[in-house]
């Protein structure tokens, strides 16, 4: 499945150029020209990375990618003016996973966006592979497996791609569309069918009571929503492992 990138970028030909680039290089691209339909873009579609540009015509990028870490775990790469080493540092201080000063190539452009994925599509180092969501539930994301009141239970890739998904936007409602689009393929995305059926599986395999949820949610309508259970955690101190990107 290819990957999706969404480009906040207010300068048509600059998006045009962009979008190009891209598409050819493999990528699946969509565009917002402004912050607002930017942040709209990253919650309904979810996209594998988003490139920002630090000026737009209604929020700042920098206001967009606080907005963005605030609630959704993507990397972003900003696009700053060429000598600009303000807004470098301020992007990466904000979190932005890289910077691109404008002008630059179209190799330039690829080369740093496959290397942003890769880094944050590696595996999660020793200390965050098992996630606690509470005393009777954790995830190996290493080995995809997940604990259930002590016991290992073997994840299909898809069940564990689901649920990865719904654990990384906790206490978030993600609609049908989003969760087929992301974990299937956009070709899937009108399928509800197939994902009533995993989320079936899943709550099978991870809910004490299966017709009555703790975990995955059913919003009507709408689609699903993970238990908020990083929330719970600030509460106590044992749970401050951050679930990773
Ligand atoms: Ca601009």
């Amino acid at each position: 499945m290819s990957r999706r990138i969404l480009v906040i970028e207010d300068e048509p030909h600059m998006l045009d150029l962009i979008h190009t680039t891209l598409e050819s290089a493999g990528f699946n691209v969509s565009g917002a020209t402004t912050g607002a339909d930017g942040l709209k873009r990253v919650r309904d579609e979810l996209p594998d990375l988003v490139l920002l540009d630090v000026n737009l015509p209604d929020l700042t990028g920098f206001e967009v990618l606080e907005q963005i870490r605030a609630g959704i775990p993507i990397p972003v790469i900003m696009l700053t003016a060429q000598n600009s080493e303000e807004d470098r540092v301020r992007g990466l201080e904000l979190g932005a996973d890289d910077y691109l000063a404008k002008p630059f190539s179209h190799r330039e452009l690829v080369s740093r966006i496959k290397a942003v994925l890769r880094r944050t599509e590696m595996p999660a180092p020793l200390a965050r592979q098992v996630v606690e969501v509470d005393d009777e539930l954790s995830v190996d994301l290493d080995r995809r497996e997940v604990i259930v009141r002590g016991e290992r239970v073997r994840l299909r890739p898809t069940e564990f791609k689901l649920l990865h998904h719904l654990m990384s936007h906790a206490g978030q409602i993600l609609t049908h569309d989003a969760l087929l689009s992301r974990v299937w393929g956009p070709e899937y995305r009108d399928d509800t069918q197939l994902l009533r059926l995993y989320v079936t599986y899943l709550r099978k395999k991870l809910e004490r009571d299966p017709a009555h949820p703790r975990y995955i949610h059913n919003e009507r309508g709408l689609g699903y929503r993970f238990l908020d259970f990083r929330a719970a955690e600030t509460e106590s101190p044992r749970g401050r492992i951050k679930y990773p990107d």
